[in-house]
Order: structure tokens, then sequence, then C-alpha cells
């Protein structure tokens, strides 16, 4: 089962939950993976002392165009939804822009005059480790500069196999990035904040979730510090509210200082055994 942990904005405790989701499975010996998909700022690693098993770089095609064979009709750059070809026919100048390239195809395909050759440019890195209790944690790595990081996400998410439950630590917000993450995941566990800001950010995740038929459910971190804006929306839109953290100062003392809660507080243990049991039972493979 993949359990995906999605937040609409960043900073509002996803890494948090899943690396103690990971680290109480794992403390159970169950069969999990923990996969950090937020390929931009990738930290699961901190929490976790590990051992590197192996790394891979993750490439794409990107065009190269032959400008002695190029017309300058401009079909390449007209076709290219991410406006990496620039494009100057009056001053024949014709480039392409690589960072802003998804390697997606399309420019070659639309030129008539084989002016376009593709060459592979690595994008980032998909890391194995295994943490000291001897589980796998995959990190997907973007390469400093580059813009897309959908295929490392694709790749780290592949090397992580099928094998018992894999977490997947999505990066924030709802565009690509997330969409690739949640796409893989039989359940996706959200995380937000009882304030406007991460209510509104909220309603962007479910409602990006109903169009792809994904099931959630939600954690309100720091729920003490809001308003009831979220509670209410969740009641009103019959999504499950999962479970509650309060904001403590325990908590942020150890995360910020790379530790997991679930190593110091039986409270939490159970808190978040509580909800992996809960997901797992609803909606794992086999359950009805
Ligand atoms: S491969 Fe796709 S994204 Fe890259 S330049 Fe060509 S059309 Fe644009
Ligand atoms: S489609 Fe081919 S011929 Fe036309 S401008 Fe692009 S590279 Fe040149």
């Amino acid at each position: 089962m993949k359990i995906a942990v999605a937040s609409g904005k960043g900073g509002t405790g996803k890494t948090f939950v899943a690396t103690n989701l990971f680290n109480v499975l794992s403390g159970r010996g169950e069969r999990v993976t923990l996969v950090d998909c937020d390929a931009d700022a990738p930290d699961d690693l901190l929490f976790f002392p590990a051992e590197k098993i192996s790394e891979t770089e993750v490439t794409h095609q990107v065009p190269v165009i032959n400008k002695d064979a190029c017309t300058w009709c401009g079909r390449c750059s007209n076709w290219c939804n991410y406006n990496a070809i620039f494009y100057v026919p009056t001053a024949k100048v014709i480039e392409v822009i690589e960072n802003l390239c998804h390697g997606c195809g399309a420019c070659s395909f639309a030129c008539n005059s084989d002016a376009i050759t593709e060459k592979p440019v690595v994008l980032g890195t998909v890391t194995s480790f295994r943490t000291d209790r001897g589980y796998p944690l995959v990190e997907a790595r973007l390469r400093v500069n580059e813009m897309s990081p959908v295929r490392v996400i694709k790749a780290a998410i592949k090397e992580a196999g099928e094998d018992g439950v894999v977490i997947l630590d999505s990066p924030p917000g709802t565009s690509c990035p997330f969409i690739q993450t949640v796409d893989r995941a039989d359940y996706v566990l959200l995380v937000t904040e009882p304030t406007p800001f991460g209510l509104s950010d909220l309603r962007q995740s479910v409602e990006t979730l109903r169009t792809m038929n994904k099931q959630c459910g939600v954690i309100i971190n720091r729920a003490d510090i809001g308003d009831s804006g979220v509670k209410n929306y969740l009641r009103e839109e019959q999504i499950p509210l999962l479970g509650v953290i309060n904001y403590g100062t325990d908590i942020a003392r150890s995360y910020s200082e790379g530790r997991l809660i679930t190593e110091e507080s039986e409270i939490m243990t159970g808190f978040f055994a509580g909800i992996a049991d809960k997901i797992i039972s609803e909606h794992g493979t086999g359950s009805n």
C-alpha cells in the first residue's frame, strides 16, 4: 500500500508526519519504506542515521537545434508549452533554454526539417539508504538549477518498489510534483493547519484529489492556535479528520533538533500508530 503524506503549502508538518509514521511502523517491525519525494528540498534523511546503498542519476532528453538545417519556421517554439525555445527569426536566433525544458519531445516531433536531435541532461538523483533499523529510505533530489522534479520523483517511487507499506513524503502545493506523487498513492493523508491560509490550500488539495478519485483524510497540526474554519470545512465536505496535534514546545524542539517525537513520547507513538492502523485497515490491500 502506498500512502502519500501531502499538504497544500509548506511548513504545515508534512515531513513531521511522514517521518514519524515511518518510524512507528519500522519500530513495530513492519515492512515499510519511506520515499522523500520533496525533491527540491529533501530532508527526511536528517531524522534517520542511514547508510547509503546506491545512487542513480535521472536524465531527460533535451533538444539540440542544428541552425544550418533550420528553416526558421517557428513550429518548435510554438509547440513548446514551457517557453523553453527562445526564437527570434528576424535575427536568426534560436536557442534551447535547457533549465526550462521538460524533455517532452514535442519540438522534435514538430520539426519537419530534421533540424532537432536530442541529448541527455542530468535532472537529479535517486539515492537509496538503509536506516540503522535496516529499513529502506529513498531520496529524490533535483539538481540545483533544474525546474521540474517530476521525472526524479517518478524514478524514486519506482525504486521503492511495491513491498509492504510505502510512505511518500510529497512535495508541497498542488502542481505537477504533487500530482506525480499522489497519482501513485492508494491513500492521501493531508496535513494542514487551522488558519485561513491552511484552509485555502486544503481546499485546493481536496479539489485536486477529487478530480483524481483519490481517497484522503486530514491531520490538523498546531490545532489549538487557529480558528474553526478547517474543522467546519471537513464536516461540510464529509472528509475524515484522522487526528489533531496541538502545538507543543516539546514537539517543536525535538523536530528542530532533528529528532523524532515518536522516539520520545509514548502518547505520540500511540497517536501515529493509531493513524497508520486506521488507514491500512480501511484502505490497504485486502481491506473492504
Ligand atoms: S522537449 Fe518539450 S519542453 Fe523541451 S524544448 Fe522541446 S517542446 Fe519544449
Ligand atoms: S521547427 Fe525545426 S526548422 Fe522550424 S524553427 Fe524549429 S528547429 Fe527550425
